[in-house]
């Protein structure tokens, strides 16, 4: 099924219309043909091979043929927890973090954060998410969500069996790689940062500290190395 146009929707129903910005794509970008198979997904991990059976002005008209649980997701919930970036920074993040199977992904506003984020610029990350998500044929499209406060966006890691802490001034790990299992979020700050109060706060969570090294990582070089760190220590790059 991995050769087929790929394409997401909200909801599996009978029968299955795609229209906006989808539709867009399928029919001026891939040229879309009636008759043609697709895969469609809604988000669920499962695969639906499909039909178009008409292309209308503003939509498409498809028919479910089958469906199969996608055998690319991760089979460990991994949640990325980033600080907002400057320029297309936090596109770059989020794109990687898709291709490297996490299931969520949530950007913060913190003390030495020097970015702003709009709905506009939200919308445009959960479109990069789409976009990763079929280039590497995954099932799911993670959704990007904004915290504006860094309690919140560490409460949303709450529930997870590992909460991991990215701090650029730790000294040493206090996680045992060797020996990761079970859904893992994971915090790394912005191009400033964390405060000492920002990081005992996190401390004080439960959530545990990782050190990557001597070496003063750029915020996209830590989620992206710690992403494949943690995916590789779970066994999600088989
Ligand atoms: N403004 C900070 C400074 O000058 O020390 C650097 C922040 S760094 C650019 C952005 C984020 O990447 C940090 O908040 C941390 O989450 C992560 N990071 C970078 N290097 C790291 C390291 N060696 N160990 C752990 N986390 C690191």
């Amino acid at each position: 099924m991995s050769s087929l146009r790929r394409f997401f929707v909200e909801k599996i129903e009978s029968p299955l219309v795609i229209d906006g910005e989808e539709f867009r794509h399928a029919v001026s970008v891939l040229r879309i043909k009636e008759g043609e198979d697709i895969i469609v997904c809604d988000g669920s991990g499962l695969e639906y091979l499909s039909k178009v059976k008409k292309i209308n002005k503003k939509d498409l008209e498809v028919e479910v043929l089958s469906s199969a649980e996608s055998d690319v997701e991760a089979k460990t919930d991994v949640t990325l927890i980033a600080g907002y970036l400057k320029g297309d920074k936090t596109e770059l993040v989020v794109q990687k973090a898709v291709e490297l199977g996490a299931k969520k992904v949530i950007v913060f506003n913190s003390e030495y954060c020097s970015s702003y984020m709009n709905e506009n610029k939200l919308a445009r990350l959960n479109k990069v998410s789409i976009e990763a998500a079929k280039q590497c044929g995954r099932a799911i499209a993670p959704k990007v969500f904004y915290e504006d406060t860094f309690k919140g966006a560490l409460m949303d890691g709450e529930g997870c069996e590992n909460k991991l802490f990215a701090c650029e001034f730790a000294t040493s790990n206090e996680v045992d790689f060797k020996n990761l299992k079970g859904s893992t979020a994971i915090v790394v700050g912005s191009e400033g940062g964390f405060s000492k109060e920002e990081s005992e706060l996190a401390t004080s969570m439960g959530y545990k500290t990782v050190y990557l090294g001597k070496r003063i990582l750029r915020a996209e070089t830590a989620s992206i190395a710690l992403l494949g760190i943690i995916m590789h220590s779970l066994g999600e790059l088989e």
